[in-house]
Parts: C-alpha cells; sequence; structure tokens
C-alpha cells in the first residue's frame, strides 16, 4: 500500500499568497482522508491533484482556520452528484456546530455523517485506523495517529523448500498461517514486521500526548508557529515554537519531522534551521509538497517536491 501526505495548506491562521489554510490529505492506497480543511482547500486541491473523493474528513479543533473550508467543499461534493457517505469527525461539539450550520448549507443528496469522537476511538480504513488523541490547545483539540497493521514477516523460500514443502498452494496455506504437513508457518515466517505510523499533533503547546503517540513514529507533523524569540507568545496562545516540536520530535524517537503552521513572520529556513539544531531530520514543507512514507525495509520517509512545469525546449 502506498502511503503519503499531500500538504494541502501549511499557513496558520492567515493564509499567505503560496500558502493557503491548513488542510493535509492522506493518501493510502485507495483511501483519502483530509485532516482539517482551512478556506480554500477545495481550491488548493484543484489547483494541485485534483479534489478526491474523501473517505473521510478529521478536524483537529474548531478555530476557522482549520475548518471553515468544510462548508464549500460539502456543497461541491453535492454539486459533483456524490452518492457515498461523507464521515466528518471532529472533537465534542463536531455534531453541534454542523447542525447549526444546516439551513447554510441546506441538505446534501448524500449522507453527511457527523460524529463527535471520544479521546483514544478507533476509526478503521482496512487496514489501518486513525485514532484521536488529546492535545494542549486554547479550545478542545485533538491530534491524530493513523496506525497501520502489523504486517505477516517475509516468507523463507529457503526454509520452505528445505522441510520439503514444493512450490504452489501450499506456500499459500503456510502464509496465511496454516499448517501444511507438519511443518508450521513458524517454521517459514519471518518475524512480524510493524506497520507505519504517522502522527499530526494540530495546534498544540508542547504536549506529552503527541510524543507518546508519536513514539517511533516514522512521521511527525507538528506545528511550528513561532520561534523561540517569541517563546513566551508561544505559551500564552497555546502553540509551539520550532525548537519545542524538535524536542518533541528527538524524545518520540521519530524518522522525519515535518513543521506547518507557519507564520508570516518567519523564513521558512529560519523556521527549519531553528528545529534542525534540535532535530536534524526536519523539513518544513511548502503548498503542494508531499511525503513519501515507505514501509521501514524499502526506505525513509522522503520530501517530494511537486513537478514543475519542464522549461520550453530553446528553438535552435
Ligand atoms: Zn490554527
Ligand atoms: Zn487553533
Amino acid at each position: 500500500m502506498d502511503v503519503s501526505l499531500f500538504f494541502a495548506g501549511t499557513a496558520g491562521s492567515v493564509p499567505t499568497a503560496r500558502r493557503g489554510l491548513p488542510a493535509l490529505l492522506l493518501r493510502a492506497g485507495g483511501h483519502r482522508v483530509l485532516f482539517d480543511c482551512g478556506e480554500g482547500t477545495q481550491q488548493q486541491l484543484l489547483r494541485s491533484v485534483g479534489l478526491p473523493e474523501l473517505d473521510a474528513v478529521f478536524v483537529t479543533h474548531f478555530h476557522l482556520d482549520h475548518w471553515l473550508g468544510l462548508l464549500g467543499m460539502v456543497k461541491t461534493f453535492d454539486l459533483r452528484g456524490r452518492e457515498r457517505p461523507l464521515s466528518i469527525y471532529g472533537p465534542p461539539g463536531t455534531e453541534r456546530l454542523f447542525t447549526g450550520l444546516r439551513p447554510i448549507l441546506g441538505r446534501t443528496a448524500y449522507p453527511l455523517e457527523l460524529v463527535d469522537l471520544e479521546p483514544h476511538a478507533e476509526i478503521r480504513f482496512g487496514t489501518f485506523l486513525i485514532t484521536p488523541f488529546p492535545v494542549k490547545h486554547r479550545v478542545e483539540a485533538y491530534g491524530y495517529a493513523f496506525v497501520e497493521d502489523e504486517r505477516p514477516g517475509r516468507f523463507d523460500v529457503d526454509a520452505a523448500r528445505t522441510l520439503g514443502v514444493p512450490e504452489g498452494p501450499d506456500w499459500g496455506r503456510l502464509q496465511r498461517g496454516e499448517a501444511v504437513g507438519g511443518v508450521t508457518p513458524e517454521q517459514v515466517m519471518g518475524e512480524t514486521r510493524p506497520g507505519r505510523r504517522i502522527v499530526i499533533s494540530g495546534d498544540t503547546a508542547p504536549c506529552q500526548a503527541v510524543e507518546v503517540f508519536a513514539h517511533r513514529a516514522d512521521v511527525l507533523v507538528h506545528e511550528a508557529t513561532f520561534m523561540e524569540e517569541e517563546r513566551a507568545r508561544a505559551r500564552e496562545t497555546a502553540h509551539s515554537t520550532a525548537h519545542q516540536a524538535a524536542e518533541i520530535a528527538r524524545d518520540a524517537g521519530v524518522g522525519l519531522l515535518a513543521l506547518t503552521h507557519l507564520s508570516t513572520r518567519y523564513f521558512p529556513r529560519e523556521v527549519r534551521d531553528e528545529a534542525r539544531a534540535v532535530f536534524r531530520n526536519t523539513v518544513v514543507p511548502r503548498d503542494f509538497d508531499e511525503i513519501a512514507v515507505p514501509f521501514a525495509e524499502r526506505g525513509e520517509p522522503a520530501l517530494v517536491k511537486p513537478e514543475r512545469e519542464p522549461e520550453p525546449a530553446a528553438t535552435p
């Protein structure tokens, strides 16, 4: 299963010409899950990867910059003739908020499911689940973890041959956990391999729950609204500095830290350098950048820049 994170909006609070409001698209196999949906998200998606038929939207909290784009998007799906249900998950208050907005939204022809999530609920999609955990912000706010199921170990072809199991359907049986002619799966299967793990902090002050959930995660997407010179302001507004986000990444032992929710006050390079002084493996994605998250044995998570239009060839 291919897993990637597409950064549709990386600004915090106010959009800029180059950065849209928070929205992060998780693509995992055939599933499309959006985390937050700031104003303008549908256009950000249309201008880049297209507006996918989302399976679900997870809202981190109800500050306007994180959900206002849902209104237009929900309506667009309706006008496009969507029939599949769409689930919108968020902290307690999600259902009440959208019920209040019904007179503005009108009815949708497709079922719109609004769900107040309890902390640590598990929403399953095929071979992974999404689970919310409370973080520290001025309002009730969640971070989310993508947790992929463990995978069976590798099948040892040589061991199977040595034990006299011929290639064919018997190999499949062993891989599914059945014994074959006195040979047990344990004799030919390697150890189970951990699934991938991605953690999204949402807006938060430095928070132990993020560190716990991000323990050995492949990728941590953490907000970095401020830099150390404004640490006091970060504390007052319940946000994090780049330095603090990097400390969490380091202590959790993650593979890659991606900083987002950037303020217009700083250059992204400064934000990155402040974090890298603490945690080397830090990136600051731009809008429309993507992080591919392969299985551990196939490589490290890596930032992928969008393909730009090729320069027109010079006429001879
Ligand atoms: Zn925000
Ligand atoms: Zn906020």
